[in-house]
């Protein structure tokens, strides 16, 4: 009987391996693909990688305004994914050289029975026993119910369009979140005429307004077609009819047609886990990664609380944490999640945004006594610096834009958000994640020595007296 079973073997399913292994723990870890996960193999690094050879090619395009000129710039797409396919290659063997301690059982593996002492599984015609499980499953793509949209040739996922031998003249992006505007800038930078469609009022959501503003401005002025406020009503063939903001309806067609309106956790293998609560469709945890079973944990994406592959790794750290019994007891710092959206400029943030903090001073207050002590800038305030107060951002960054927004709580000066477009903000982002983690105020912030020139002064100077 081993000591600990992970189903699942991307970012969570890894690193639980390797840390329990390492602790002594005997493990079996069953993926029924590539080590991994979505990250590794159809997700973060393919897409990354993609991204930097776009980046390159419209750099090269674009040299001019630094004095250079470069003629008959061209890029081969098949060279562009065997280069991908080098780098996944070259990281999946990092992971299995990680793994050495653990058995790994290439093949899909479900529960077949559980009793507080013993979870039992099958992979491959195989049984195996264990003590405690750690599910890490992760995530599949969303298909929205849009008539037209299964069985249709012309219909990608984000694992289609990595996979694609050809790029496509035209695509229709449908969700303009994190995957559909990563995928935006690399097919635009690449030639492809790209058009967005996002349900809600802007793209990204969920990030700054300002910093994704400043973004949507310039490529809308590039040749971005963005449509928001706009519903998909139908797809048929390479036509997708949608409902505009401002009535009426319009008709829109391309080569291929993109949908990357969300992820859900991928339940696949746990039918046999009959008391197993759900929540919104995910595996339900506590703090410490604890379903409501005994000895059973999930990890990642399945989870469904922020679908990220550094939330993964962190969420499995505290898992084993908790199994092994570790002191200090370990938890995650929600409210310091940096995330990053490669775009061309980059987004990257952590902690609250303008509208969260809003929300939470409104609702801890209540709206009446807001409003009695003269609106919410008596509870917080904003920071914006133009990212072109950085000698460094604009002696790389010719002609461009780019923003750093703090939120500041005002009573206690707590760093509570940062907010920033701009290359490379996502390089310097795990800074500001440092001060929101540990709570730090502006006075503590403003003593810490940035090195320059580099853009990461910005957050210094963004809180400069
Ligand atoms: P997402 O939730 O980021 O974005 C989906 C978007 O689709 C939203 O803006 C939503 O309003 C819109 N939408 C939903 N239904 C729609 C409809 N019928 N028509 C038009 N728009 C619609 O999801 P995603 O972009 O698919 O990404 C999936 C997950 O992968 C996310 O959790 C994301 O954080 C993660 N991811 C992260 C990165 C990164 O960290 N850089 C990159 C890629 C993916």
């Amino acid at each position: 009987m081993y000591n600990l079973a992970i189903l699942g073997g991307g970012p969570a399913g890894y690193t639980a391996a390797g840390q329990a292994a390492k602790a002594g723990q005997s493990v079996v870890l069953f993926e029924q693909n590539v080590l991994g996960g979505t990250c590794l193999n159809v997700g973060c690094i393919p897409t990354k990688t993609l991204l930097y050879s776009a980046k390159q090619y419209y750099n090269a395009r674009n040299a001019a305004k630094y004095g250079i000129s470069a003629e008959n710039v061209a890029f081969d797409f098949a060279k562009m994914q065997q280069r991908k396919q080098k780098v996944v290659r070259k990281l999946v063997a990092g992971i299995k050289a990680q793994l050495q301690g653990c058995t790994v059982v290439n093949a899909a593996a479900g529960v077949t029975a559980y009793t507080e002492e013993k979870i039992t599984l099958a992979a491959a015609g195989e049984t195996y026993e264990a003590e405690q499980l750690l599910i890490c499953t992760g995530s599949v793509n969303f298909v929205p119910p849009i008539p037209g949209i299964r069985d249709n040739e012309y219909v990608w996922d984000s694992t289609d369009a990595l996979n694609a031998k050809e790029l496509p003249q035209s695509i229709v992006i449908v969700g303009g979140g994190v995957i559909g505007m990563e995928f935006a800038t690399l097919y635009h930078e690449l030639g492809v005429e790209v058009t967005v469609v996002e349900a809600m009022p802007r793209i990204l959501p969920n990030l700054d307004e300002d910093c994704v503003n400043l973004l949507l401005e310039k490529y809308r002025k590039q040749g971005i077609r963005i449509f928001t406020s706009t519903k998909v009503k139908s797809i048929n063939g390479n036509q997708v009819t949608v409902e505009l903001a401002e009535g009426g309806g319009s008709m829109l067609a391309a080569e291929r047609i993109l949908v990357s309106v969300g992820r859900r956790a991928n339940l696949q293998g746990l039918e046999a886990l009959k008391g197993l609560e759900l929540e919104r469709g995910a595996v339900k945890v506590n703090e410490f990664m604890q379903t409501n079973l005994k000895n059973v944990y999930a990890a990642g994406d399945v989870t469904g609380k922020i679908m990220l592959a550094h939330v993964a790794s962190r969420q499995a750290e505290v898992a084993v944490g908790r199994m092994l019994k570790q002191i200090p007891v370990q938890r995650i710092a929600y409210n310091a999640i940096p995330s990053v959206v490669y775009t061309h400029p980059e987004l990257a943030s952590v902690g609250l945004t303008e509208k969260q903090a809003a929300e939470f001073y409104t609702e801890m207050e209540g709206a009446e006594a807001v409003e009695r002590k003269g609106g919410l800038q008596a509870f917080f305030e904003v920071k914006k610096l133009p990212m072109t107060f950085s000698g460094r951002f604009v002696a790389e960054n010719e002609g461009e834009t780019g923003l750093c927004k703090m939120i500041i709580d005002k009573r206690n000066q707590t760093v509570l958000g940062v907010h920033m477009v701009g290359n490379p903000c996502s390089e310097f982002v795990a800074a500001a994640s440092f001060a929101v983690r540990m709570g730090y105020t502006v006075p503590e912030f403003r003593q810490v020595v940035f090195p320059h020139p580099t853009v990461s002064e910005i957050l210094r100077e963004t809180v400069a007296e």
